[in-house]
């Protein structure tokens, strides 16, 4: 690998570089010097830390390494092998070019380099303590660099004091590496600490290898691939699923030309294109990588160049916004069944006091779960007109009869027995095979295009047969969503229905300045309302979306969409929209004949996202056919 010699860089450069301390803690230490392994053309990085990193870092990669007579001048502050002049700021394409990292590090701590070009026989040994220099000697050594690190902030006992627990430093340390390694997934990556093996990444160039690394390879499978361009900037990555999300932003990740970097408006982009796919303050995975010219970006802004300015910020965030929502609308965004198993299904906004519907059938490994269906062989019988399976229902202990082939064609009467099973029996008899295959297939909304309705379930569900298994509606969430694109796309004068009556509306104090402020607003939405005195309000009319609107709701619902948006500071006819349609759909517990839900069927599929409620919560859940013949022992 080609490198230039490391100098000093000339004062008038160096003042233009961001000052600042970048060494605050180990994960700092580490972050820097594995920068440089990677500058240095690394394929195989290893990091080991004890004491969280406090007392031992040591980071050895195999990259190109130093010859003997410049490794004291790396140690020098503004000392850098990668840019010369003023100009070479403007476009940096290594993660290094300060020159202050190892300088800084030497001065806090007591380091130990060991470095040997491929071109040397021999190897250097360097070492040098609190800034002060202990010597340099031959050494055997394979070609690239260690540096050792121990004792960190030993000499500034009032930085050492700001560190925390050898747990938590711990926990920074894999985070830094864990972004690394998502950043250059053609390199091998290992992290071992107090002696065992926290992190490994292979190094094989897949950005999913390295995603199954340290997500998890379960996770790393629920991920969509991402791939945009627009002026010049190309997005790519891994998110995932709407299913897959989490309490905080741990596992997303924005690496920009090659380097990871904390970036709010990024991470705001991304967190748009799911919009309403997740549930309120959860958040996804997601690696989203950047590459743009150099030149594009200023990484000089901050002296640990964990930030960056984009010289066109507003292009990055509606590219990124673009190649998420794209990545997740264009794939089968129906939640797998596997989101049964480990997800215990939260009751939701709308359906206070409605008790969950049990789980349609029986979770993969609850507990003193012994009736597996696989379990039941008397259940399982050969037919003349083919094989007839039976399904338990763990929750109800129910039990439904499939035929193979694929449609269902009986109901055993126990399901029906407390009537919540009318619409099941289908007597559909035989039926050509559906014309898509799952394989070919990646929009969901076909699939619901030419969903076979099997019938409803617990007057909850709708059950779907489709080619790649079984879908379970939920009637709730599915109406309201169909409403809420609605009320956003048909909003105006015509969607106002005029009470014949109007309806009087107490808002608190609070909220009252704020309809006086909307009012417009909530006119172009539908509702009409008009001054009565006081914090009082004569409701004319309300959107026709809004079903038997009941008075003593409305009070309720103006409180709920302003509270949303004061707490926005403005106005948010998304909240609105999902208010009204979360009153006026379908509850659970409604019988649906065969017309109403093959017209909700459809008009789902129409939407622009079938997949997920307003509030993010999944509309659809498919169980597999390949999982029903696993767990039937088929395979
Ligand atoms: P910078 O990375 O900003 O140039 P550093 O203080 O981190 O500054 O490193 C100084 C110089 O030391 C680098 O420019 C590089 O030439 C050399 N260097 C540091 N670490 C390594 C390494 N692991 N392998 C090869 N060269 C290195
Ligand atoms: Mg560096």
């Amino acid at each position: 690998m080609d490198r230039r010699p490391i100098t000093v860089l000339d004062p008038h450069v160096a003042n233009q570089i961001a000052a600042g301390e970048v060494i605050e803690r180990p994960a700092s230490v580490v972050k820097e010097l594995v920068e440089n392994a990677l500058d240095a053309g690394a394929r195989r990085i290893e990091v080991e830390i004890r004491g969280g990193g406090k007392e031992y870092i040591r980071v050895s990669d195999d990259g190109a390494g130093i010859p003997p007579d410049e490794v004291p001048l790396a140690f020098c502050r503004h000392a850098t092998s990668k840019i010369v002049t003023a100009a070479d700021l403007s476009a940096v394409s290594t993660l290094g070019f300060r020159g202050e990292a190892l300088a800084s590090i030497a001065a806090v701590a007591e380091v130990e380099m060991r470095t040997r070009t491929p071109e040397q026989l021999e190897g250097t040994l360097y070492e040098i303590a609190a800034g002060k220099p202990k010597g340099r000697s031959p050494v055997g050594a394979p070609p690239g660099t260690t540096v050792i690190v121990r004792r960190l902030f030993f000499n500034t006992p009032a930085r050492y004091k700001f560190l925390r627990s050898d747990a938590a430093e711990k926990r920074h340390v894999a985070d830094v590496v864990a972004r690394l390694s998502l950043a250059r997934p053609e390199v091998a990556f290992r992290l071992v600490a107090d002696g065992r093996e926290v992190l490994v990444a292979p190094g094989d160039g897949l950005l999913a290898s390295a995603v199954a690394a340290i997500f998890g390879p379960q996770s790393a499978r629920e991920m969509l691939a991402v791939q945009f361009e627009m002026n010049g900037l190309s997005v790519s990555g891994l998110v995932g699923k709407p299913a897959l999300h989490y309490g905080n932003r741990d596992r997303m990740c924005v690496v920009l030309n090659g380097r990871f970097i904390h970036s709010p408006s990024v991470i705001r982009a991304i967190e748009k294109g799911y919009d309403t796919l997740l549930p309120p303050r959860r958040f996804p995975a997601a690696v989203i990588h950047l590459e743009c010219d150099p030149a594009a970006v200023d990484v000089n802004v901050h002296p640990a160049k964990a930030e960056v300015r984009f010289r066109a910020d507003d292009t990055v965030f509606r590219a990124v916004h673009r190649a998420v929502r794209r990545a997740l609308l264009s794939a089968n965004l129906v939640p797998g069944h596997s989101t049964l198993d480990d997800t215990p299904p939260r009751p939701h906004p709308s359906e206070k006091g409605v008790a969950p519907a049990p789980l349609p059938y029986p979770r993969a490994q609850s507990p003193g779960e012994g009736r597996t269906p696989a379990s039941e062989p008397a259940g399982k019988s050969e037919s003349a007109q083919g094989e007839w399976t039976v399904v338990r229902a763990a929750a109800t202990g129910k039990t439904a009869v499939f035929r193979e082939e694929s449609a269902v064609r009986e109901l055993a009467p126990s399901w029906g027995a407390d009537g919540s099973f009318e619409a099941g029996r289908t007597g559909s008899g035989t039926r050509a095979a559906p014309g898509v295959g799952a394989g070919e297939e990646s929009g969901g909304r076909e699939i619901l295009r030419r969903m076979e309705i099997l019938g409803q379930l617990h007057r909850t569900f709708i059950l779907g047969e489709t080619p790649g298994g079984l879908w379970i509606v939920d009637q709730h969430v599915a109406h309201e969503r169909v409403l809420y694109e609605r009320i956003l796309r048909d909003g105006g004068p015509h969607a106002v229905q005029r009470l014949l009556a109007p309806v009087s509306v107490t808002l608190p104090p609070a909220r009252s300045g704020l309809a006086e402020q909307y009012r417009d607003k909530l006119e172009e939405m539908g509702f009409l309302l008009e001054p009565f005195g006081g914090t009082s309000y004569l409701v004319r009319g309300l959107p026709v979306a809004l079903s038997s609107p009941d008075p003593s709701r409305i009070g309720q619902l103006l409180d709920e969409v302003l509270s949303a948006c004061e707490a926005e500071g403005r106005w948010n006819p998304h909240r609105l929209a999902a208010a009204v349609a979360c009153r006026s759909a379908i509850k659970a517990g409604q019988v649906l004949d065969r017309t109403r839900m093959a017209k909700l069927v459809a008009e789902l599929s129409e939407c622009e996202n079938p997949f997920a409620c307003p509030h993010g919560r999944p509309i659809i859940i498919e169980v597999g056919r390949a999982d029903l013949e696993r767990r039937f022992g088929r395979h």
